[in-house]
């Protein structure tokens, strides 16, 4: 069951770091077209609870210096996630 936990994290992973680049990106379109001084609103074009909670720890990581100690919710199980995901060869590994 913890295996399939993992592969549930991992597939969320996957899904909101794409989601956060679509955000990002429908962002710059709307500052353009808006060419307001005012900022826009942050975009969420996802409607995915545990995606915006995701996006959260993905911002998390990108500054957290912790490592393998953080306390954070998800920060270092995620870490590990990613290390061996990086690291394995298997196209369609989901943890061997
Ligand atoms: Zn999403
Ligand atoms: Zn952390
Ligand atoms: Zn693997």
């Amino acid at each position: 069951e913890r295996r399939k936990d993992l592969q549930n994290q991992l597939r969320l992973l996957l899904h909101a770091h794409k989601c956060q680049q679509n955000d990002q990106l429908l962002q710059q379109q709307l500052q353009q077209q808006q060419q307001q001084q005012q900022q826009h609103p942050p975009v969420n074009g996802c409607q995915l609870p545990q995606c915006a909670m995701m996006k959260q720890t993905l911002k998390h990581m990108m500054e957290c210096k912790d490592g393998k100690t953080c306390k954070a919710p998800k920060c270092a199980t995620l870490r590990q996630i990613i290390t061996h995901w990086k690291n394995c060869n298997r196209d369609e590994c989901m943890f061997c």
